[in-house]
């Protein structure tokens, strides 16, 4: 095999179109439809016989690109040959992802807390169409392996690590095991580790779901998503046919955006993960903070196993300030950190889960996952860490 370029070198070159005009940076191929020359062109692709672009639903130039670059740096490393399918949302990516691999009649099995959208995706929406779900709080393997026994129609086990908001993390190895042993596959959404963290399918993972909205734009200007998997069979006869028809395609635009932000995306990873760490270690010791959620400390409760299933440990982390008035206070106080949701962008974003990202999850299940009125989470961004670690000090002053 010929050697593989580094991850930095396949994020600047991995699937770059080649213009025959000579653009050094690929045009932006905003068009519906692409002309045949001739009905010679015509007989060629429905003889299967053309790789030729026809309708941007069924396929565009950008599309492609993105997906070739996504597919090589989360298949670094790899014997196996990946491939991505480029959505216009991480939720439509989720969607394709479970809808692609679980059927009516089957289960899926995941951890207590996801992603607001994707919590509601799995225990509202699939049931509608007779895919049933549970959960194992932090899919610990006696609980997991458990709950597969009881459910031996699992088709997928569906993972977030570190998982949002609480930055628990998850042994996507262990995981894999044991879900394969139950005939079921395992998705994980990398979106807040990134490949350049953390590569889910080396560790046995059969599909990587991201939303592309968060660091691999990591500029704010776009929402996207991705399915990534070595599985040829899956992508080609489910995946493809799930964006095909039912249209959860990606602009020309979002692709070229998505493309552009991806090829700074080992360099940022690095600063992002470098910032967070000075970050979080002056929060761990303010006085006024009563707990930081960061996997990069040695205090985090699975420290351990993130130095070895992560090759940093991202920008993502949540304080308890112990109250909703506590929360109130700083939020209001922030100066330099911008309070929204979203995350990954290139500066510093804050939120408060129980009212804004996770306010869809029951009372319950946030106080079983540690999702305080206190917690407040933290995308650390790009300015000078200083800066930041000031504007936090400034707002938790006489805490
Ligand atoms: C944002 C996000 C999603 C959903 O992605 P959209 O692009 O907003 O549809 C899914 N998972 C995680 C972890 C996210 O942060």
């Amino acid at each position: 095999m010929k050697p593989q370029p580094a991850l930095a070198t396949t994020a600047i070159h991995a699937g770059e179109i080649h213009d025959p005009s000579g653009a050094h940076i690929a045009p932006i191929f905003q068009t519906s439809t692409f002309t045949f020359e001739d009905m010679a062109a015509v007989e060629a692709w429905s003889e299967g016989e053309s790789g030729a672009y026809i309708y941007t639903r069924g396929g565009n130039p950008g599309r492609t690109a993105l997906a070739a670059k996504l597919a090589a740096l989360e298949g670094l490393g790899l014997e196996s040959e990946t491939t991505a399918e480029i959505f216009a949302s991480g939720m439509a990516a989720i969607t394709a992802a479970l809808m692609g691999i679980a059927r009516t009649g089957q289960h899926i099995v995941t951890q207590r807390v996801l992603y607001g959208s994707a919590d509601h995706l799995i225990s509202e929406v699939l049931p509608e169409f007779g895919i049933t779900n549970s959960r194992v709080v932090a899919l610990e393997p006696a609980g997991l392996n458990a709950e597969l026994e009881e459910h031996p129609n699992t088709a997928a086990v569906y993972l977030e690590t570190p998982a949002n908001p609480t930055m628990t993390v998850i042994d996507i190895a262990r995981t894999a095991e044991i879900a394969h042993e139950h005939g079921a596959m395992l998705v994980v959404d990398n979106t807040f580790a990134t490949p350049v963290l953390q590569r889910p399918l080396q560790m046995g993972a059969d599909v990587v779901v991201h939303s592309t909205t968060k660091y691999i734009n990591g500029h704010g200007t776009m929402i996207g998503g991705a399915v990534i998997s070595s599985d040829r069979t899956l992508m080609e006869e489910q995946i493809a046919t799930m964006i095909r028809f039912t249209g959860g395609v990606p602009s020309p635009f979002d692709c070229w955006l998505a493309n552009l932000g991806s090829k700074t995306l080992p360099l940022r990873m690095e600063r992002h993960s470098a910032s967070a760490m000075e970050v979080a270690g002056f929060l761990e010791s303010h006085p006024g903070v009563v707990t930081t959620h960061y996997p990069g400390l040695p205090s985090h409760p699975q420290h351990e196993l993130a130095r070895v299933q992560m090759s940093g440990f991202g920008a993502m982390m949540a304080i308890d300030l112990g109250s909703y008035e506590a929360a109130t206070r700083f939020l209001d106080r922030l100066e330099l950190c911008t309070l929204a949701v979203s995350l990954g962008n290139i500066d510093t974003l804050v939120e408060h889960p129980a009212s804004m990202t996770h306010r869809v999850v029951s009372p319950e299940d946030r106080a079983a996952s540690g999702i305080t009125d206190g917690l407040v989470r933290l995308s650390i961004g790009l300015e000078e860490a200083g800066d930041i670690i000031a504007d936090l000090d400034q707002a938790l002053r006489e805490f």
